[in-house]
């Protein structure tokens, strides 16, 4: 009852409440507790995994909360276009967005890193940072500054390295081609004598059929067939440096968080977490397949990058990093902290997971 008087003393925004009536007619408690929740994103309605997920959290939130957190959800371009979502949300005229945080790199830098950066973490390595690693404190000074807060809602796992309409043999092959690949991996890119440019999934096709770009990385097998890029690029490289595992976020309003109760806090954070982990699983079921078919009916040529090329990637995205230090105090913290982590967990990864499924997958011949 406490909060219920609070809700109608603060006339909260984001919380519907009937306040001005309440003091006439008492409304049912359901009625006053409801919480308006308008929520954008940067994929299509419906685009396998990340639409999907979104949505799937979404709907997710609404059960869970037996409907009083009221979510009406809009794809990219429903209710503001898909890199919009940021502002829509921080200026509080939406109270969360669901979205890959590294295409705000450009308000600073340490967005980045709670998505992927290049020679990043996996899925488990990412989770290992974020929730026990200090990640996710850094996460939110950062979103802080902008009146934000995040949380992680799905992720995608290791991506490919893209689509290339000739093969990629040495570093001087990336010179001039003009690739969409967005976060740091562009940055490295470039270093590398590529044009990176940064281009919502919606916009990536037709400007790849045109000629407007000359390759692309999206995802993986699953989502790049969905899209039909073989229909103009077949060589289909791996592993992609610059995105090892995608994080998907939802970010809130700072304040709309903050005057939430802990409850639907946690109510929030509950469904996150479950579709981190049903993104990532989905992502993990079908993307095998995806790719057995993409070469078996669509001639895809799968290649791999050379240990020459990495390391050419490897040396960029130092230089890159150095300037991603030379940002600020806070983008050289989040750097120093996601080192760390990649140091100490990376190492486990070695003689865990890694030694395992390297023996696992000789033994069996896979
Ligand atoms: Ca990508």
């Amino acid at each position: 009852m406490e909060r219920r008087k609070f809700i109608k003393a603060a006339g909260l925004a984001g919380v519907t409440g009937a306040a001005a009536t309440a003091s006439v007619f008492p409304k049912p408690a359901i009625a006053q507790d409801r919480i308006e929740f308008a929520m954008v994103s940067t994929w299509p309605r419906d685009f396998p995994g990340l639409g999907t997920g979104a949505q799937r959290f979404a709907e997710r939130l609404a059960t869970i909360s037996e409907g009083r957190i009221q979510v009406q959800y809009f794809s990219a371009g429903e209710r503001v276009g898909a890199f919009d979502s940021f502002d829509e949300v921080a200026s509080g005229n939406a109270q969360g967005y669901h979205a890959a945080e590294y295409y705000w790199k450009g308000k600073h830098p340490g967005w980045a890193f709670f998505t992927a950066v290049p020679f990043g973490l996996t899925y488990t390595e990412m989770n290992g940072w974020i929730r026990w690693g200090g990640g996710q404190e850094l996460w939110d000074e950062l979103a802080g500054q902008f009146g934000l807060k995040g949380l992680m809602c799905g992720n995608t796992g290791v991506q490919m390295g893209g689509w290339f309409r000739k093969e990629i043999n040495s570093a001087d092959d990336l010179k001039g081609l003009k690739m969409r690949i967005p976060g740091l991996g562009g940055d490295v890119m470039a270093k590398l004598g590529a044009s990176p440019v940064s281009l919502p999934g919606g916009q990536i096709y037709e400007n790849l059929v045109s000629g407007a770009i000359d390759a692309t990385e999206w995802v993986g097998p699953w989502n790049d067939g969905f899209m039909k890029f073989y229909e103009a690029a077949k060589f289909y490289y791996y592993p992609g440096m610059h995105e090892p595992g995608s994080m998907l976020a939802v970010g809130l309003n700072a304040d709309f968080w903050g005057k939430l109760s802990k409850a639907d806090q946690m109510l929030i954070e509950a469904a996150a977490a479950a579709e981190n982990d049903w993104m990532m699983a989905e992502y993990n079921a079908k993307s095998g397949a995806a790719l057995k078919g993409l070469i078996a009916d669509q001639g895809v040529q799968l290649r791999q990058f050379s240990d020459d090329i990495y390391d050419s990637f490897g040396e960029a995205a130092e230089e890159v990093f150095e300037e991603v230090r030379a940002h600020s105090d806070l983008a050289s913290r989040i750097y120093d902290s996601f080192a760390q982590a990649r140091t100490d967990i990376g190492a486990w990864t070695n003689i865990s997971d890694q030694a395992y499924v390297s023996q696992r997958n000789r033994v069996l011949g896979l």
